[in-house]
């Protein structure tokens, strides 16, 4: 899970890493009253920045300096709304203008090729490193860090070193670095980044941007955590399947897809993908994995989000049998039509089914005898593929062209 710059600031203040104080606003008006209060407190500038889950705000507008809060105010309704490489401004943070002497980099992050921790640090700061890295790689700074020993104000002041920090810059950086690193670990990131590290006109070391991401992975023993979600930006699809513990991802095709394992999915959402290409581009309109189990409820529960998302005009099944067996899979589809029957919610489009596997002739047999309405059993992958792509598209016609029938063509 990423972090908004404003959440990455917050904690770096919990853990006592010095960043300029600020506050969050949804409207200009908000902001307004943010500005006044920091210019009421003695702030000379104010800095309003767009906070969305990306990087380079600063160039693409999302980073602008005040002089009053009239200024802050009509800032923050340009910023407000604005587009960010394909993510719309919500909030921005406002926050005492810092006067900036000079801009480094630094970061923590698991380096997953290496097996390790490693830092990076750089007295070239507030571009994109990867930059930095390719036009002066001398100027960046790798340095290993031993999961065992750690960071200790030692090892902090030989990263700095290692960065080129200058001389009255490092004790601060060094300090800080230290502290990032009890985030790092004890938040369980995987990143912590901070670009700019600025020195301030008045000599103090602070982070004037934060980066992090968490480990979602270490959620069961960060209760903390599920707060910082983005609940507006998650997809409401994602975020109900969430809840069911499913393993749902959105995309944007016609074609619903249900399998069992990812490694299966992945594949059935390639070839969906191929086969839709003769048919008007149909497009997988998800990756659902339902996994070992595949028990009527389950299975119930992966139906009724797959159905829940509009677009879906076909449904592709395509499980094969492993531990859990191929019978097991088509009672499960034939327990989830009666639970989705009383629930309601009665699966209206077309679902084709692809059995094989362990026990596939008695699974088949099973929804054979069950006679579903709408469910249609193909034998092979690629041509229940085909039928799948080919059904999107009928019941896309049939419907008429109001309806999102043509999504990816
Ligand atoms: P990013 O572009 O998304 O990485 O956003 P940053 O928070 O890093 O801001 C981009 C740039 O804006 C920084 O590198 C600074 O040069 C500038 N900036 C941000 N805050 C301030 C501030 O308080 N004072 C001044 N003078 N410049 C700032
Ligand atoms: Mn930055």
């Amino acid at each position: 899970m990423d972090l908004f710059e404003h959440q990455a600031k917050e904690l770096f203040a919990e853990y006592g890493v010095p960043v300029p104080t600020g506050k969050v606003a949804h409207t200009p008006q908000e902001a307004r009253a943010i500005a006044a209060e920091l210019f009421a407190a003695g702030s000379s500038k104010v800095v309003v920045k767009a906070q969305v889950l990306t990087g380079g705000r600063g160039k693409a507008g999302g980073v602008k300096l005040a002089d009053t809060a009239d200024e802050a105010e009509e800032l923050a309704g340009r910023i407000l709304g604005m587009d960010i490489k394909g993510h719309t401004v919500h909030k921005v943070l406002v926050e005492e203008g810092s006067a900036i002497a000079e801009e480094y980099y630094f970061s923590f992050l698991l380096d997953r090729a290496n097996r390790t921790f490693l830092s990076i640090c750089s007295a070239e700061g507030g571009m994109e490193i990867e930059e930095v890295a390719e036009t002066n790689p001398d100027a960046v700074a790798k340095v290993d860090i031993s999961a065992i020993d750690g960071v200790d104000r030692d090892k902090a002041r030989e990263i700095a070193v290692a960065g080129r920090l200058p001389e009255k810059a490092r004790e601060g950086a060094a300090e800080l670095i230290e502290r990032l690193w009890a985030v790092f670990t004890d938040e369980d990131a995987t990143l912590v980044e901070v670009n700019p590290l600025i020195l301030t006109a008045g000599g103090e070391v602070k982070a004037l941007d934060g980066k992090v991401t968490l480990d979602d992975n270490a959620g069961f023993r960060q209760e903390s955590h599920e707060a910082l979600q983005d609940k507006a930006a998650a997809d409401p699809l994602e975020a109900r399947a969430k809840e069911k513990d499913l393993n749902y991802v959105k995309l944007d095709g016609s074609v619903g897809i249900i399998g069992n394992g990812a490694g299966l999915v992945m594949s059935t959402l390639d070839v969906v993908a191929y086969a839709g290409e003769e048919f008007d581009g149909q497009k997988p309109a998800n990756f659902l994995d339902i996994g070992g189990g595949a028990s009527a409820e389950v299975m119930a529960n992966g139906l009724e989000i797959v159905l829940s998302d509009a677009d879906v005009k076909s449904v592709f099944v395509n499980v094969f049998g492993g531990i859990t067996a191929c019978d097991a899979v088509a009672n499960g589809i034939v327990a989830a039509y009666k639970l989705l029957d009383e629930r309601g919610e009665t699966v209206d489009r077309p679902l084709v089914v692809r059995l094989d596997g362990n026990n596939a002739e008695l699974g088949r047999k099973i929804l054979t005898d069950a006679a579903l309405s709408g469910v249609e059993q193909v034998d092979t992958m690629d041509d229940a593929a085909r039928r799948a792509a080919e059904l999107a598209v009928g019941a896309g016609a049939r419907q008429g062209a109001g309806n999102n029938s043509t999504a990816g063509a």
